[in-house]
């Protein structure tokens, strides 16, 4: 199910709790068991079966025969100078995806990737022009926070976090494993809602109180609008939604965010209120990423005012990130600040995201492990399966 090419082991990471009891039930074990295990996994962050001493030896045993505890492997870490830090890890023997951990004063953030590359293409995102390769498994997406968590624990991490978060985290019942990561975003390698198949199980993990415990406010999945699936995340599961908005009118935003032609603007945001309807939330973030003379102008502001009034959002202006070859250039910063102001004026709330890891391309779209595009082309009625070298 979640083995990879190098192991036949199973991998407990991408086990939801019900799986998990059902699998050690499969090994003629007490379901109750799953309790202790995933104890071990995720609350000490233990990978070795056999340290797990309060589970009967010859359970360990066949567990350890047939299972395992594997994160993905590091290739190479890179540290800023603000203290954000970029993972890239290994997909496979030529595939790369990347993840960054945000330390700040009252929360750490983790951002994660749910792809391997992504098909999306959106214009203004490196990660596009790598292609697509591959969906994350589950396995694969909580062993992004497993192994950050493992990672920062060893570090001086938890050291950087200011005084009130090293506060929460005392008082926390948590013992060390999950010290560091107070907050998890699917904001890194691809488009979380076209992996659902993995994602959603991935989230389980993260809020299940066996799990990483996370509520459900300090997970955030953004997603460029994938209409379908956010009306089946709503009958799915509980967590932060954010929107890569980007463009206050269609003709812009097809041209930005691609998708937006087959679910433009008006379809997406029914979603996303419907969202917030069935999850009981309490308003979904829409990201705008700032460029300058394309979609900065104060006209362009009050449109999205327009748009998004009287209704539960909150807007999160992004200075564009720029990566080479890109044809945007960052707005300046006064502009950025009337826009803001803009929205302000018309009674949203509306914040300017803070870059951070700028220096080692770790900010928002600037992720890019090395990815062979296997996006299929369609020729007629035959498929073929074109693999470019990015
Ligand atoms: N595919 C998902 C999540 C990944 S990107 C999505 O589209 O939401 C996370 C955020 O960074 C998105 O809002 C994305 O639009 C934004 N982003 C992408 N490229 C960027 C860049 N070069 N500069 C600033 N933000 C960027």
């Amino acid at each position: 199910m979640q083995s990879s090419p190098q192991s036949e082991r199973l991998n407990l990471l991408g086990l939801t709790r019900p799986a998990l009891e059902a699998y050690v039930g499969e090994l003629g074990s007490k379901p109750f068991r799953a309790r202790q295990l995933a104890h071990w996994i995720y609350k000490r962050g233990e990978a070795r079966i056999e340290r797990m001493t309060d589970l009967a030896k010859d359970f360990r045993a066949r567990l350890a025969e047939r299972a395992e505890v594997r994160a993905p492997s590091i290739i190479e870490v890179q540290r800023s100078r603000d203290g954000t830090r970029k993972w890239k890890l290994r997909a496979d023997a030529t595939q790369a995806f990347e993840m960054v951990f945000i330390p700040e004063d009252d929360r750490g953030t983790l951002c994660i990737s749910s792809q391997v590359g992504c098909a999306l293409d959106c214009s203004f995102c490196a990660t596009a022009q790598q292609g697509f390769n591959r969906n994350l498994t589950t396995a694969e997406i909580v062993g992004q926070v497993w192994l950050a968590c493992r990672e920062l624990e060893s570090s001086d991490a938890v050291a950087r976090l200011g005084a009130p978060a090293r506060a929460g985290l005392e008082a926390a019942s948590h013992p060390a494993a999950t010290r560091a990561v107070t907050n998890v975003v699917l904001m890194g390698m691809g488009e979380p809602l076209a992996n659902f198949r993995n994602v959603v199980p991935a989230l389980r993990i993260l809020l299940d109180d066996c799990g990483f415990d996370l509520s459900r406010r300090r997970v955030t999945l953004s997603t460029s609008g994938l209409v379908p699936q956010i009306y089946r995340l709503a009958e799915e599961i509980n967590v932060a939604l954010a929107v890569s908005l980007h463009a206050p009118d269609d003709s812009l935003r097809n041209e930005l965010v691609p998708i937006n032609r087959k679910h433009p603007i008006a379809e997406l945001l029914e979603a996303c209120w419907h969202y917030i309807d069935e999850q009981n939330g309490r308003s979904v973030t829409f990201e705008y990423v700032m460029l300058d003379g394309v979609n900065d102008s104060p006209a362009q502001a009050r449109r999205l005012a327009r748009l998004l009034a009287g209704h539960p959002a909150k807007i999160n202006l992004i200075p564009f990130n720029p990566f080479p070859g890109t044809r945007y250039r960052r707005s300046p910063e006064r502009t950025i600040l009337r826009f803001r102001d803009e929205l302000i004026g018309r009674g949203l709330v509306a914040t300017v995201r803070r870059t951070r890891g700028e220096d080692i391309d770790a900010a928002c779209g600037q992720l890019a492990g090395r990815v062979i595009d296997r996006t299929t082309v369609r020729l007629g009625s035959r498929t073929l399966s074109v693999v470019v070298q990015a």
